[in-house]
């Protein structure tokens, strides 16, 4: 081969030429592999690509049988070639038959060779398939050879990827890359979405490979490297991680990778030989990718290989001028978006029309992607484990939100049962909709109230079509965190206003601003904690910033007019802060009757109940407050101390256990002494079993998304409370476990018919 720069550059113009010739997908991979050999002097070079069923078959070759190709295969791990396929790094042998794999294919007259230089094909981390050249002579290939194999290789998987090669496979099967894939995640948001896929960050894709001008390539790598330290560095320092969902140690991860000398020596070794700077960065991408996914067994180096995936995206991004993500690009009608991790501000800046549902591979329901997706009726999975490496822009997807499951490149049988899904479901909703004006009244007579969470102007429309009795949960911290700086007291009245108009008379429970934790606001300078879900938050940020709750207070005071104000406090933790909080509003009261002239609507002041330590304060709570509202989702990652966003722990404990019941029953008990409401707007109460459970313990208040309200009412409707109630009273009070609250719960429902 004729030197390390010169070569390359030849071959992959010739290459780029062959591509854009009208010919056969078989012809065009026959000229690849001579074209190749020759410029590379080897006698023999031969395509391998990875089938669906895992093998690898001879898809084209100089010199070795034709009779071979689309005959021969080895499986992954077998031979050299599916060494290569399995280790996902080149294999460079003076003696091929020496090498204990060495698997002898008698069909392709391989035994006339003797050295072997192989190269994985590799895209986007996958492995497509392999390329070796072969020479009768005992030789060494030098490390410029192997560089420049590697190099032809990246070209070789762009053609893998496309879709001309459908229809080859000696075996009548598919490409590896067109395999249907099926992710059983989580549910994030119920319902279900057939469509395409959207990467939220796309995949670069590199197509300039050679270099003209190898100084000119480190220059603008080293341009590109400076400004995404600088762009990190300034993303630790102002503390924000609303972007991309990220918290502070992926940043650091960040940090460490961008100024890692071995990550940045390893790209200039590669520019050296002849590479553009976003090939480099590929190329050692697609390297390091393969070395720690052969450690993948560990959680921890795994993280870490997304943060290293991510910054590389990055510095590809930079170097080709392309924005990091672009939610104001035109989305195909049908778009599915896939992510590892995005922030709930991101996600309300697509256009929802065209979204059909989200995936995420992190994030657990009680996240706020979660929730704000919830709040949009999108269909959502999360903990779909490598779904945004091996899925491609423009793939079929189906997204099953009820099951928490995801069929990308689905089959035509898969499609068509989800078809039959689809129209099922269709039934199940419109009897939902005929349901919504029955009575919300157990099959024994009790009546329960079954309220909605909202917290954008977008959600009251699902008021009226849910058949919800009002609005038990209303996140006001949502407009602050789709702002770009803080909304005036006057566009904050606004939008009370607006909801009240919507509400139509229909009871409101207005959060006061709840951030802080996984809320953030990017225009909000705050200082970075170890520990921000329990940090400086929601009414903790209240009281020690009262000009930002005295503004939100005084917007709820002039919106409300005739109606009822109802108004709770989140995170409270001593009931003095209620005390506080409500001195706060009785001030406003004075400010606007003063400066205003308003008299001041009916006033209920409540406090959501999701710190434990109030569950040690109930008496004294109940005095104090007009109302409650139990925030499960922060009370249970309190009282189970697992991060209710960190997929890991988020759903180790199942929130229907005695433990949790038998302090929840304390709360309803005392609610019942002091004659105070109650209610109950997280998560679990969407959830039929769930609220069958809460309503067994004395809940007759629920909040829940609006998609949930028609399945918990069938449920409530099929109930027999008392009996149900009756029997908590002897389940709570069984210590030994068997056969758990879950259990018993599902054989109650079973046995009276009730659905959930
Ligand atoms: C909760 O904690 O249960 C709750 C309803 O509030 P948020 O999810 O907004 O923290
Ligand atoms: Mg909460």
């Amino acid at each position: 081969m004729s030197g390390a720069t010169a070569g390359p550059r030849l071959l992959l113009r010739s290459l780029r030429a062959t591509m854009a010739e009208s010919i056969g997908a078989q012809e065009r991979l026959d000229k690849v592999a001579s074209l190749i050999a020759s410029n590379m002097v080897a006698e023999v070079c031969s395509i391998y690509a990875l089938r669906t069923d895992r093998a690898l078959e001879l898809y084209a070759t100089e010199g070795l049988n034709p009779d071979a190709v689309h005959k021969t295969t080895l499986r992954v791990g077998e031979g050299l070639v599916g060494l290569i396929a399995a280790d996902a790094r080149p294999l460079n042998l003076p003696e091929a038959r020496s090498h204990p794999q060495f698997a002898y294919r008698p069909e392709t007259g391989e035994d006339l060779y003797h050295s072997f230089l192989g190269v994985p094909i590799l895209r986007a981390g996958r492995t497509l398939g392999v390329l070796v050249v072969q020479n009768a002579t005992q030789r060494g290939y030098a490390e410029d050879e192997v560089e420049a194999l590697q190099t032809t290789a990246m070209v070789i998987a762009e053609v893998l990827a496309s879709d001309e090669l459908t229809g080859l496979s000696g075996a009548g099967g598919d490409l590896d890359i067109r395999r249907a894939s099926h992710f059983a995640g989580t549910t994030l948001c119920d319902g279900i979405g057939l469509g395409t896929v959207v990467l939220h960050q796309p995949r670069v894709v590199v197509t300039e490979l050679i270099a003209e001008d190898i100084p000119t390539e480190l220059r603008r790598l080293d341009a590109a490297i400076a400004s995404l330290r600088l762009s990190v560095d300034d993303m630790l320092a102002r503390g924000d991680m609303a972007a991309g969902g990220a918290h502070r140690d992926v940043l650091e991860a960040y940090r460490m990778f961008a100024n890692d000398q071995g990550w940045v020596r390893r790209i200039k070794e590669a520019v050296q030989s002849g590479l553009t700077a976003e090939a480099a960065v590929e190329r050692v991408q697609n390297q390091t990718r393969a070395r720690m996914k052969r450690q993948a067994s560990d959680p921890y180096l795994l993280d870490r290989l997304h943060d290293f995936e991510d910054l590389a995206n990055r510095l590809l991004r930079v170097l080709m001028g392309k924005p990091q993500t672009d939610m104001t690009a035109e989305l195909p009608e049908n778009a599915v978006l896939i992510a590892r991790t995005m922030g709930a501000a991101e996600l309300l800046d697509y256009d929802r029309s065209n979204l059909r549902g989200l995936v995420l591979e992190e994030s657990a329901p009680t996240s706020h992607v979660s929730i704000v997706a919830r709040a949009l009726g999108l269909p959502s999975v999360g903990r779909a484990i490598d779904v945004v490496a091996l899925a491609e822009s423009g793939d079929d997807i189906i997204i099953d939100g009820d099951a928490g499951e995801v069929h990308l490149r689905p089959t035509p049988e898969v499609v068509h049962s989800y078809g039959e899904k689809v129209r099922f479901r269709a039934k199940r909703m419109e009897r939902y909709r005929a349901n919504r004006n029955l009575p919300s009244v157990s099959k024994d007579g009790v009546h329960v109230e079954l309220l909605m969470n909202a917290g954008l102007l977008v959600d009251m429309e699902h008021l009226e079509e849910a058949g919800a009795s009002g609005i038990g949960l209303f996140r006001t911290e949502l407009q602050f965190m789709v702002a770009s700086s803080f909304p005036k007291m006057a566009e904050q009245q606004a939008l009370y206003e607006q909801i009240y108009d919507h509400a139509k008379g229909k009871p409101v429970t207005f959060r006061s601003i709840d951030v802080g934790g996984d809320k953030v606001l990017p225009y909000l300078r705050m200082d970075v904690e170890e520990n921000p879900a329990m940090g400086w938050r929601a009414i903790r940020l209240g009281l020690d910033r009262p000009g930002l709750m005295r503004a939100q207070i005084r917007a709820l005071l002039l919106a409300a007019k005739d109606n009822e104000l109802r108004l709770m406090f989140p995170m409270i933790t001593e009931v003095s802060e209620l005390r506080k909080a409500r001195l706060a509003v009785e001030r406003e009261i004075d400010h606007v009757r003063r400066h205003y002239e308003v008299e001041p609507p009916m006033l209920q002041m409540g406090a959501m109940l999701e710190v434990p330590s109030l569950l040690f304060q109930l008496d004294e709570l109940f005095e104090v407050a007009d109302f409650i509202s139990v925030g499960s989702n922060d009370l249970l990652q309190f009282m189970t101390a697992s991060d209710r966003g960190n997929t890991r722990v988020a759903e180790r404990f199942d929130p229907l256990g005695s433990p949790y019941f038998r302090a929840l029953r304390q709360v309803t008990e005392a609610a019942d002494k002091a004659g105070k409401s109650l209610s109950l707007c997280g998560d679990m109460a969407g959830h039929p079993l769930a609220a069958m459970a809460l309503i067994g313990i004395g809940f007759r208040q629920i909040s829940m998304s609006p998609a949930q309200i028609g399945p918990v009412k069938e449920m409530l409707r099929a109930l027999p409370v008392q009996e149900l109630q009756d029997k908590f009273a002897v389940w709570l009070n069984d210590s030994s476990g068997a056969p758990g609250l879950r259990g018993l719960l599902e054989d109650f429902a079973k046995a009276h018919q009730v659905p959930y």
